[in-house]
């Protein structure tokens, strides 16, 4: 049966405690044993799916189609284990589950409350679908003392005494500020913060301390004193050069093997850190760089595109080359005598990414356009597809009106609402009308290549699969005018109505993709896409 670690975080959010579960798992991987993540939201949206990307990030998607946390793309990037709906729970759906049963009657005229239904709730989440795991890591969102994450608490504390203590350990992670004008790292807040979770009942195992400045035994002696731990479960966590020295960097600092430990495993096997080792290889020693330009709307925030710059990193892995993304504001391009072409030539690839709304849509075509006339590698993904397409509706196939009905009422719908599609539920059927929350073509589906095409290439298969999110589609309607410009359907959904991949053949690299292949990346298995898409851009490089 499956042993628990249970993650919190106190003093301040932004402490990296996603990574942190990701680096551990990844740790524990490393030494052979079987690991899942699960991340506990305790805020009342169902899911982050509505959410705005500015609010919360970027909307990480997963293969049976749940909308999740960014932080499930980390675990996912750093195992390789695919993330599941079973993955993420936010307290939003803890309370619509119980809701719902209150209504149908199932608590039979109990008083339904806190304690013991939500906490039940969140218990029997965390223990769901963990019989083939060694250790299931749980990361419970928020920062304690926080008013919405008691319940959570609760039940973890609850889990600990029913699975026993060699079953569940705690792990916090703290921060250790330094105070500059009296230039010492201050331990209080640590101290108050494991004040606060033994007052829930929680007496954590191992204290991960985020710091600036190397941690003085002193300091970690103390650390252990107040907070009741063995000074060596006190351990140090440096910022680090790259998210993907973590792992390396906590195994030096003694944190898989404290684990190990509090759980009273002996003899384990040494972690295999060969494929670490390699990805920090290629990041510290590149042979060459190139700069990419994304053409977004939530360019203020690059959390809301986490996976794209992740997949583009790898990429440059892929390569031997270091990646400089430059993101850029999609509106910019629309203001009066805005100079495209300058800001533009300095890129050796422009990425159109995934995105929602007419807002500086016009700037995201005027991309394409530049992108396809100057024949610099252009890769649009979802939206960046849908914009393609209709860029060359408008430019090559000499249909001026071209739009999408996202953007309002159009003659010439070369994108449009999807109302029917297969999935593995059935035929799906939506309207105008449908709800917003969870109703996209969401998830896995397979799609099928043109033998030989450029994309079958790049794969070397026919048969893919990948992850959607998306509501509108590319009207297969329009396919004869669109490939007559040049622009051909390479990927169709296997029944032939979607279209789910774009080429031109005619151009150095332009692909244009319905799904989000940026989502199913890893440092140590780059994704084909942004490999070829890094490629390309190195040979531009290599001309300009
Ligand atoms: N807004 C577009 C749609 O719903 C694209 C979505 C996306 O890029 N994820 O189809």
């Amino acid at each position: 049966m499956a042993r628990y670690i249970f993650i919190t975080g106190g003093v301040v959010s932004s402490l990296g405690k996603g990574l942190m579960a990701a680096s551990l798992a990844a740790l524990l991987q490393a030494r052979g044993f079987r690991v899942r993540i699960r991340k506990f939201d305790p805020y009342l949206n169902v899911d982050p799916g509505t959410m705005s990307p500015y609010q919360h990030g970027e909307v990480y998607v997963t293969d049976d189609g749940a909308e999740t946390d960014l932080d499930l793309g980390h675990y996912e990037r750093f195992t390789g284990v695919s993330a599941r709906q079973s993955d993420n729970v936010t307290q939003g759906r803890v309370y619509q589950t119980i809701i719902q049963r209150e209504r149908r009657g199932d608590y039979l005229g109990a008083t339904v409350q806190v304690i013991p239904h939500v906490t039940d709730e969140i218990k029997a989440f965390a223990l769901a679908d963990s019989d083939d795991l060694d250790f299931v890591l749980c990361e419970i969102g928020g920062t304690v003392g926080d008013i919405e994450s008691l319940p959570f608490m609760e039940a973890i504390r609850q889990l600990h005494n029913d699975l026993g203590r060699n079953r569940s350990i705690f792990v916090h992670v703290t921060l250790v500020p330094y105070i500059a004008a009296a230039g010492e790292l201050k331990t209080k807040p640590t101290q108050h913060s494991v004040r606060e979770l033994t007052s829930l009942g929680i007496q954590p195992d191992i204290l991960l301390c985020r710091c600036e400045h190397p941690l003085p035994e002193s300091e970690r002696r103390k650390i252990a004193l107040f907070c009741n731990v063995r000074p060596e479960a006190v351990i140090p966590a440096l910022d680090a050069s790259s998210i993907y020295a973590v792992p390396t960097q906590y195994h030096a600092e003694g944190l898989d093997d404290e684990v190990l430990r509090a759980f009273g495993i002996e003899n384990a096997p040494a972690p295999r850190l060969d494929r670490w080792h390699d990805i920090m290889d290629r990041q510290q020693n590149p042979e060459g760089e190139v700069t990419i330009g994304v053409v977004g709307k939530y360019v203020g925030l690059p959390d809301a595109y986490k996976s794209l710059y992740e997949a583009l990193t790898h990429g440059g892995f892929a390569n031997r080359v270091k990646v400089n993304i430059k993101w850029l504001d999609a509106e910019l391009f629309e203001e009066e005598g805005a100079d495209i072409a300058a800001r533009l030539e300095p890129m050796h690839g422009i990425l159109v990414p995934g995105g929602f709304g007419v807002r500086g849509s016009e700037g995201k075509i005027a991309s394409v356009k530049f992108a396809r006339e100057r024949n610099v590698p252009f890769f649009g993904i979802c939206l960046g597809m849908q914009m393609a397409c209709i860029e060359g509706a408008r430019n090559t196939a000499g249909i001026a009106n071209a739009s999408t009905t996202e953007f309002g009422e159009t003659s010439e719908p070369v994108v449009g609402l999807i109302t029917e599609w297969m999935s593995k539920e059935g035929l799906q059927k939506r309207t105008a009308e449908t709800d917003l929350g969870g109703t996209m073509r969401l998830g896995a589906y397979p799609a099928k290549l043109t033998g030989n095409s450029v994309v079958a290439g790049i794969y070397d298969a026919t048969d893919i699969s990948e992850r959607h999110r998306h509501r509108y589609e590319v009207n297969a309607g329009y396919r004869e005018p669109l490939e007559k410009g040049g622009l051909i359907f390479s990927g169709m959904s296997p029944d032939g109505t979607l279209p789910e991949i774009v080429e031109r053949p005619d151009h150095p690299w332009f692909v244009g993709v319905q799904f989000h292949p940026e989502l199913k990346s890893k440092p140590f298995d780059p994704h084909p896409l942004f490999a070829s898409f890094i490629e390309a851009a190195v040979k531009q490089s290599r001309l300009v």
